[in-house]
């Protein structure tokens, strides 16, 4: 039987490589619907191979060619997200637009193989919990959190996380290096091919501190338990240690297509894209060392913000967000993302167990705030 999917975000870097493992798959899988902001030509071809039943734009098109029902907003991704007829649902869009989505298809008892990592840095307690209530399945797309989940076979046995990270463009550079960086370096990750504000937030490191929130909510693994490992070659995505200290690693060439075809076909697995065949020998050397927290503070930060809990993670993310926003738009540097998304990040006081309204408020609020202290030329911070 065709398994049914929809792909949040199918015009982006992880939704076009959904339907690159979509279309090899063949017979498989059949697109129900597919959804961009506004890259509305890619979509056209998208519709015209694919044929979803439906799509999705940010806002009104009259450009879409090739499908009659077409939807525009929150409130079309939402519709998307009720419709039961999809076994699965990609959440692949960025940024916060992901979390109601997500939660319209938990709520409609739809799997949900998530990409989106900001859905659980904003309302891991959340998502997670009602995920449980009704039975869905959260399948990660994230490669590190892929690699986890393919490791463990009882969570209840595994004592640590070891989360591996590249380092990023900047892994051996200074403070000033990284101050005079110009966008196109920050853009050149040395493994990743990503959309950019995720490639942004690996060069400063805050990719791995979501990504720490992330696996704490996916495997409910206490913060304390949860290490991160610079591994420059990103062959091995990640590891657990049992608590018998036995360590088990998921390795690879790195590919986004292995992790999203993982996680759309779970809980079979089939060849598909199949990753270049893996050779140690091939494989010079692997190395590792500990993060360098200094020069990049980020990891701290998220660290704190995932132990302080409620709605610490969601200012967070938002004030990085609009930070690596302005990087992008040249008016602040590489560094300054840390240093604003850290002073506006200090000055919030978490409300305790918010609801998805309140995170909303939080997120909104934050925003102004760093978009404020952005325009103000950002003459408080001592750089
Ligand atoms: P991209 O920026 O490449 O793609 C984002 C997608 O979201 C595009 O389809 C875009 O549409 C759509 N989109 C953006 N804004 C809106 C909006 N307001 N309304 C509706 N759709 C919107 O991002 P990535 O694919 O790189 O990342 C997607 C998510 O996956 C992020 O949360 C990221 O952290 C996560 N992730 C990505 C990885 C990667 O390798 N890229 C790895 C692990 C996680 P359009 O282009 O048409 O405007
Ligand atoms: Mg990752």
């Amino acid at each position: 039987m065709r398994k049914k999917i929809s792909i949040l975000g199918s015009t982006g870097s992880i939704g076009r490589q959904a339907l690159e493992v979509v279309e090899r798959l063949g017979d498989r899988f059949e697109i129900i619907s597919l959804t961009a902001g506004g890259n509305i030509d890619l979509l056209n071809e998208q519709i015209a191979k694919f044929k979803p039943k439906s799509v999705c734009v940010s806002a009104n098109s009259d450009k879409i060619i090739g499908c009659k029902h077409i939807l525009s907003g929150m409130s079309g991704l939402e519709e998307i997200c009720s419709n039961t007829e999809n076994d699965i649902i990609l959440v692949a869009v960025s940024g916060q637009i992901g979390l109601k989505p997500t939660i319209t298809a938990i709520k409609n008892h739809i799997n949900v193989a998530l990409a989106n990592k900001e859905t659980l840095v904003m309302a891991g307690d959340i998502v997670m919990k009602l995920a449980k209530e009704n039975g869905v399945k959260i399948i990660p797309v994230d490669s590190e959190h892929c690699a986890i989940h393919q490791c463990i076979k009882d969570i209840s046995q595994v004592s640590k996380l070891i989360i591996t990270a590249s380092g990023g463009p900047f892994l051996n550079k200074t403070i000033d290096d990284i101050k005079s960086a110009p966008v196109e370096d920050a853009l050149a990750h040395p493994r990743w091919n990503m959309g950019k504000k995720i490639t942004v937030d690996s060069a400063t490191l805050m990719n791995k501190g979501l990504e720490v929130i992330e696996a704490h909510h996916l495997f409910g693994m206490p913060y304390e338990n949860i290490e991160v490992v610079i591994h420059p070659q990103s062959i091995v995505h990640s590891a657990i240690e049992y608590i018998d200290g036995s360590v088990i690693a998921q390795l690879g060439l790195p590919s986004m297509h292995i992790p999203i075809q993982y996680a759309i076909c779970y809980p079979e697995r089939f060849e598909g894209i199949k990753s270049k065949s893996f050779s140690f020998s091939d494989i010079a050397r692997l190395d590792f060392s500990s993060p360098d927290y200094e020069r990049f503070g980020f990891l701290n930060l998220a660290y704190s913000a995932g132990k302080t809990g409620g709605s610490a993670p969601a200012a967070m993310n938002v004030a990085d967000e609009e930070a690596v926003f302005a990087f992008l738009d040249g008016k602040i540097n590489l560094f300054e993302i840390y240093q604003i998304t850290e002073k506006i990040y200090s000055s919030h006081i978490p409300i305790k167990n918010p609801s998805i309204d309140e995170i909303f408020e939080v997120d909104k609020e934050i925003r102004e705030k760093t978009k404020e202290l952005i325009n103000r030329g950002c003459e408080c911070l001592s750089i």
